[in-house]
């Protein structure tokens, strides 16, 4: 009975109801699920326009919480840094596979340890999604040391 009672409020939830672009501001921020990933620099084969993690962190990201430490400012602070809430839907497939944005444009549920879904903020790094005690120091590390830095633990 309980499982049931959930199941309809989780269908009725604005993400099961309303493309991303009906979303209020709120909702639309909601959505991140505070893992990081993105945040994590890439590199890009120009060959074959395929994309590496590594797990060296932008110098902003917050290693724990795993949340941009200036999110007003960030892109004043990180040129480079991209607003997803003005970028083209096309721009969501460079994002990690778990990404709540890819997701749901690709009409996949969120899931179970997604903070919207399991009403616990924390479950994003007990799940292992976050980046929260795996990433490098932005700061100690060159440009051309980063391919030394590709992780295998992003799928796509
Ligand atoms: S990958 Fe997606 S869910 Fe994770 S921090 Fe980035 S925008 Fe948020
Ligand atoms: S500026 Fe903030 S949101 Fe942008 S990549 Fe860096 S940590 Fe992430």
């Amino acid at each position: 009975m309980d499982n049931g009672l959930a199941m309809v409020t989780e269908a009725r939830a604005f993400w099961n109801t309303k493309t991303l672009r009906e979303m209020t501001r709120v909702e639309w921020e909601s959505l991140c699920d505070g893992c990081g990933r993105c945040c994590l620099h890439k590199l890009e084969d120009v060959d074959t326009g395929l994309l590496y993690y590594t797990n060296v962190a932008c110098r902003l990201l917050d290693t724990h919480s795993c949340r941009c430490n200036n999110y007003a400012e960030r892109k004043r602070i990180v040129a480079d840094c991209l607003d997803l809430s003005q970028s083209g839907e096309d721009q969501f497939d460079w994002l990690p596979a778990s990404c709540a944005y890819r997701r749901l444009y690709h009409g996949q549920p969120l899931a179970w340890w997604h903070p919207l879904v399991s009403g616990d903020p924390g479950t994003v790094h007990t799940a292992g999604i976050s980046v929260r005690g795996r990433t490098a120091d932005e700061q100690q590390i060159s440009h051309d040391q980063l391919e030394e830095y590709i992780i295998d633990w992003i799928e796509f």
